[in-house]
């Protein structure tokens, strides 16, 4: 049986689920708890949606966002699911042990450095997005999908692939968002909550660290920097800068384009986004990481500056090494 197959049988055998997915949650995260969540509940399942924080303002237009949950580690379930999520503590410590109480813990996830700690492990790494693999999983359990879920599987889809731009836009991706679109998934609603609803404050954040984007020598890397002091300047939160890195990656010339984010003052989260030849999931797994080939990142513990220098000589080094795939190399 295939993992599909079987994840779909597990939906359908058993009565009570909890779904999380990982912190910092973005479209793709939101979209497969959402739209496999609203599924389940369809289905006539009990099945509860749980975070440690609430739903991010940008998302909360998402169907049944207003259902997702505070985790209560008391509750028991007979079946735990992790959604998007490389290994289990990228879910947080009090989901983490709620999933690893329920009797059966299914891992549906497209990292490609997923660790593979369910007891059944739905990991694709081909998949566009882990809303893809949900598609496919509903689909096998014939479970029908309503407009609200194909609203959240496309919007897991299209956040995951920057609008259909990146290198995961395959044609099975674009086949299943044709399929969601069919299904009613509101295309221009997303993107007008996604992409047309941006705050001042994250518009100033831009410009400033637009000002302040910095090269390496040969130009092949590149970086900006959102600091807590230019956050608290420009008005806007560390949530604000969701999407900064795409116009670090845009400039001409630039393999590497890296955000450094000052979560506290001694916390960096790091986002890395390359072209088209370095391994950047290689890169972060470095720094304690993951990701994807194209985009990866990481949370670094230290004063900002330090991690800056430590991160972009890595980066130079690993562009350095013979045999990367970069051009003529
Ligand atoms: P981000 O730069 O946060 O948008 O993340 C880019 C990709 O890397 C996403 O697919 C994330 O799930 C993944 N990622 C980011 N941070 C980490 C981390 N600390 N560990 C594993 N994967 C990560
Ligand atoms: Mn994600
Ligand atoms: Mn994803």
């Amino acid at each position: 049986m295939t993992d599909i197959a079987e994840s779909a049988n597990v939906l359908l055998k058993n009565d009570n689920y909890v779904l999380t997915t990982h912190l910092n949650p973005d479209g793709d995260a939101l979209g497969s708890l959402l739209g496999l969540g609203l599924a389940l509940l369809s289905a006539g399942k009990n099945a509860v949606m749980v975070m440690p924080h609430p739903v991010p303002a940008t998302f909360q237009f998402m169907p049944g966002a207003q259902q997702v949950k505070k985790v209560d580690v008391q509750a028991k379930f007979d079946v735990g699911i992790a959604l998007d999520c490389t290994d289990i503590t990228r879910a947080g410590e009090e989901a983490q042990q709620v999933l690893q109480k329920a009797r059966n813990l299914i891992n549906i996830d497209h990292h490609i450095s997923n660790q593979y700690f369910g007891d059944l492990n739905v990991v694709d790494a081909q998949a566009s997005a882990t809303g893809e693999i949900i598609y496919d999983i509903l689909y096998e359990a014939k479970i029908p999908i309503t407009s609200d879920i194909a609203t959240n599987l496309y919007t897991a889809i299209v956040t995951d692939t920057g609008s259909f731009q990146h290198q995961n836009t395959t044609a099975k991706c674009l086949q299943t968002a044709a399929f969601l679109l069919d299904c009613g998934a509101e295309h221009r609603t997303i993107q007008q909550h996604l992409y047309e609803q941006r705050s001042l404050g994250s518009l100033r954040l831009l410009a400033r660290g637009l000002e302040s984007l910095s090269l390496n020598e040969d130009g092949r890397v590149a970086w900006m920097t959102v600091s807590q002091d230019l956050l608290s300047a420009s008005g806007a939160t560390v949530d604000d800068s969701d999407g900064m890195v795409d116009y670090v990656k845009s400039l001409k010339g630039v393999e590497v384009g890296i955000l450094f984010k000052e979560v506290n003052s001694g916390e960096t989260k790091v986002s890395f986004r390359s072209k088209n030849y370095l391994d950047v999931n290689q890169l972060a797994a470095h720094f304690g990481g993951g990701g994807h080939e194209r985009a990866a990142g990481c949370t670094v513990n230290g004063k900002i500056e330090d991690i800056e220098r430590v991160v972009i000589r890595k980066t130079e080094e690993q562009l350095a090494v013979k045999n990367c795939g970069g051009p003529g190399r």
